[in-house]
């Protein structure tokens, strides 16, 4: 996803996380392999009715097992009326956040068992219903990190991913969409209409979600038989069809440089979702204000899709490795923006990331990897994006454009419909690039800040040698290429060099014709440093 401005943000509360981020003691237990969600959506409650289907896959033998669903409290969560196997009615009990069940017996290791809960409440958050900016009723998920259980009963980690339906009956006034494709749209007695959406490449539970409200829709284009749709509110829909009909190109970009798309349509939608945008699989959604009818939202949304190959395809393997999807999504979008409009663009949006992460890190020291952050949305940092994208983009210079891309196309497809962590990334980058880079995400992923450095020189004329002192500042020193320029007056470039920094002070010494005048570090914007 991709956060509001902070102004924004301030307002938005936090529901607390009872479960450890790391992972989710279910996923050793149990694999789920489909969900089928049918919900009743009404217009003079909020209250929701929803009956889950869930196939089950046992990893061990156990009796028992828990779902993570939010139980009503004041008003607000979800009350179970019955879960049952094969039309049996199942002990359980339903506390906080877990929804725990009995089996007769054990289930042996490999089998796999239908259970079905049958449930009701007002969401406390994950769905949000609420009207939109023109006072119509909206329903839209919004389910990152592990927001759906909320108001859907699932394993809600990001390891666990399943194939996923949702039948939504609701008054006849709404259209709704969802992830996959669209199986059926039915008009039911009493003004409701049955919509059908089925996804059946398995999900992390954060992307899957239904948006519902009265929308205008248009098919954009189609890339390699896949449409390409636009989802906007029907007061937006001049202006809604112009801002996301950008997608086709982005498709198409993306489409053709990292894998073909995974996904059998791509909607585009405006929603109410806290975030920016928000990535749901095949089925984008962008914030409310996202449209204007000038275009300005090109680069949110090469970011939302960038994210259906990276973070809803290959996945994090948990939270604390987001930047797999948040730096991945962030630097496909420089990539993009660098094929469509040239390397100087690519450069400058490499120095706004660069400076949004030296201000972070002037306020919080910490590694991309931060094993000591307890809410989730704290993930959600500078670190997780901006760093995330100057890694990829220095390990693109550490091995080189050819093994850069070969390493990233071949990450996907080893990690797709899976998840990975990232010494399974520096894994693919050294066998794509035949080199060691466990110092490179050593020092770049896994320890706090960046080189902070002082250049000078001093020129003697009579020799014609100038010569170079690079110090790091900061306490330890960090190992990289440093490009360097001087100019003479006439801001000519008199020499260009590409110096290899491993300590804390360097010196370096080059015969050199004409009278520097000045030194530019990093003209070509390659290195993240202070
Ligand atoms: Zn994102």
């Amino acid at each position: 996803m991709k956060s509001l401005p902070l102004f924004l943000l301030l307002f938005v509360t936090t529901a607390l996380n009872a479960q450890s981020p790391a992972y989710n003691p279910q996923v050793n237990l149990l694999d789920v392999q489909h969900y089928r969600f049918s919900l009743t959506l009404k217009d003079d409650t909020d209250r929701i009715e929803g009956s889950a289907e869930i196939k089950l896959h046992f990893k061990q033998s156990s009796n028992a097992f828990f779902l993570d669903l939010v139980k009503n409290k004041a008003g607000k969560g979800m009350e179970v009326s019955n879960v049952t196997l094969e039309n049996k009615p199942l002990t359980f009990s339903h506390q906080d956040e877990r929804l725990n069940i009995t089996l007769p017996q054990a289930s042996p290791a490999g089998q796999e068992l239908n259970i079905v809960v049958q449930y009701a409440g007002v969401p406390a958050d994950g769905l949000i219903i609420d009207a939109n900016k023109f006072g119509d009723r909206t329903f839209f998920g919004d389910n990152w990190p592990n927001r759906a259980h909320h108001w859907l009963p699932c394993v809600d980690h990001p390891s666990d991913k399943a194939s996923v339906e949702f039948l939504v009956t609701a008054p006849d006034h709404y259209q709704v969409v969802s992830n996959g494709i669209q199986i059926e749209e039915t008009n039911l007695d009493g003004g409701l209409r049955r919509t059908h959406w089925k996804e059946t490449a398995p999900l992390p539970m954060k992307v899957a979600v239904i948006g519902v409200a009265p929308f205008a829709v248009q098919l954009a284009g189609e890339v390699q038989g896949i449409p390409v749709s636009t989802w906007v509110f029907t007061d937006n829909r001049e202006a809604g069809f112009i801002d996301y009909s950008q997608a086709v190109e982005v498709l198409e970009w993306f489409h053709t440089n990292i894998a073909p798309y995974p996904y059998r349509k791509l909607a585009n939608v405006q929603s109410k979702t806290r975030y920016g945008g928000m990535e749901n699989a095949s089925n984008i959604f962008y914030f409310e204000n996202s449209v204007n009818g000038k275009k300005e939202r090109e680069d949110l949304i090469a970011h939302e899709i960038a994210h259906q190959w990276f973070g809803n395809t290959a996945s994090e393997a948990n939270w604390y490795h987001v930047w797999l999807s948040e730096g991945f999504a962030t630097y496909c979008t420089d990539l993009y923006m660098e094929a469509k409009y040239g390397q100087e663009m690519l450069a400058e949006r490499m120095r706004e990331e660069r400076f949004a992460v030296i201000q972070y890190a002037a306020r919080r020291k910490a590694p991309i990897v931060d094993t000591t952050v307890a809410n989730l949305n704290a993930l959600l940092n500078t670190n997780s994006y901006q760093k995330g994208a100057w890694v990829l983009h220095m390990l693109r210079r550490e091995i080189g454009d050819e093994n850069f891309w070969k390493g990233i196309r071949a990450y996907y497809q080893r990690y797709k419909e899976s998840n990975a962590l990232t010494a399974d990334l520096q894994r693919v980058m050294e066998e794509a690039s035949g080199k060691s880079l466990q110092a490179f995400f050593k020092q770049w992923v896994f320890r706090a800040g960046h080189p902070e450095l002082k250049v000078t020189y001093r020129f003697d004329g009579g020799e014609n040698i100038v010569e170079i002192f690079v110090e790091q500042l900061q306490n330890s020193p960090f190992s990289f290429p440093l490009d360097i320029q001087l100019l003479d007056e006439n801001k000519k470039v008199i020499l260009e060099k590409t110096l290899s920094i491993n300590k804390a002070r360097e010196e370096f010494a080059f015969p050199i014709q004409g009278y520097p005048k000045e030194i530019k570090l990093d003209p070509g914007a390659w290195l993240l440093f202070k």
